[in-house]
């Protein structure tokens, strides 16, 4: 079989994978939803013809979208992911024995349901008993809360859509009003090499609101460009000051207390992207 799945990337740049089979595709409400069984990263899911996550990468970019913010506050209890219907994030999250809830709200019902079925790897930890999944707006749940999170963690789509409003200023108030008074967010925030004016903006915005804002990064072979970023807004505690010799042994394959360290230290390409401006 000779069958290709091909994203566009940017409009200049293609992604294209070998495709063994066609596992499921719909239109739901929000977006085109397929499952794909690919010759290189395994099953892999797509949105609106958009990579969101694979069997084969999907562990570096859940773990780093959870761990560097839950290890950075001293007793995360209660976590919110917006987005993340696959359940990877939610999945990392339950690992902190601090964490008595974490709250899953996912737009689209059918990401949860496909994810169930084709992605059991990644959305094993959504019956959890200490995992609550609601189906509504992130934008609206977060204005709906106050002082109620520990974390807040923004895993969405990129900024088209029902994700748009999820990358702006007023979203970012929200989100520090729904956190409790010691509580930081992570939201993923694209690529540094394609997305060289959205990144500054976030930061900049983050900024004025959170008394800290910091960007990371880690390499997802899927996504644009292939390093990924990660903004965090925190009102207390800074995740680059954390003790990494008392972390807990979580079980990650690309997470570490070395990897917390390193995820910080920013080439000048990107560090530019980061200046106060
Ligand atoms: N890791 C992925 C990436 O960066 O490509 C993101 C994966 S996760 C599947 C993204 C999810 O965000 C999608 O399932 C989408 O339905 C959801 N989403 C988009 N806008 C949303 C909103 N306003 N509220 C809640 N969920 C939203």
């Amino acid at each position: 079989m000779n069958c290709w799945f091909t994203e566009l990337q940017t409009p200049d740049l293609t992604i294209g994978c070998r495709v063994r089979k066609i596992l499921h595709h719909e239109v739901t409400p929000f977006q085109r939803l397929a499952v794909y069984d690919t010759a290189q990263f395994g099953r892999m899911l797509t949105l609106d013809d958009v990579i969101q996550t694979t069997i084969a990468d999907e562990f570096v970019y859940h773990e780093m979208i959870t761990h560097v913010g839950l290890n950075a506050h001293p007793n995360p209890r209660r976590v919110l992911v917006i987005g993340g219907g696959d359940g990877g994030a939610v999945r990392e999250i339950i690992k902190h024995p601090s964490v008595e809830k974490a709250t899953l709200v996912e737009i689209d019902a059918a990401v949860i349901k496909a994810a169930k079925e084709y992605l059991p790897e990644i959305s094993c930890a959504l019956d959890d008993p200490r995992v609550e999944v609601l189906v509504e707006d992130g934008i609206k749940h977060v204005k709906e809360h106050r002082d109620n999170y520990d974390m807040i963690i923004v895993d969405s789509t990129d900024p088209v859509g029902p994700a748009v409003g999820l990358f702006g200023a007023d979203f970012y108030r929200d989100v520090f009003a729904a956190l409790t008074a010691d509580g930081l967010f992570v939201a993923q925030t694209e690529s540094p090499f394609f997305n060289r004016d959205l990144i500054p903006r976030i930061i900049k915005d983050v900024r004025d609101i959170f008394p800290l804002a910091c960007l990371y990064l880690a390499c997802v072979p899927t996504y644009p460009g292939g390093l990924w970023s990660f903004t965090m807004g925190s009102k207390k505690y800074d995740p680059r000051q954390v003790d990494v010799t008392a972390l807990p042994d979580l079980a990650t394959r690309y997470y570490s207390p070395a990897v917390h360290q390193t995820a910080f230290v920013l080439p000048p390409f990107v560090a530019e992207l980061v200046q106060e401006r």
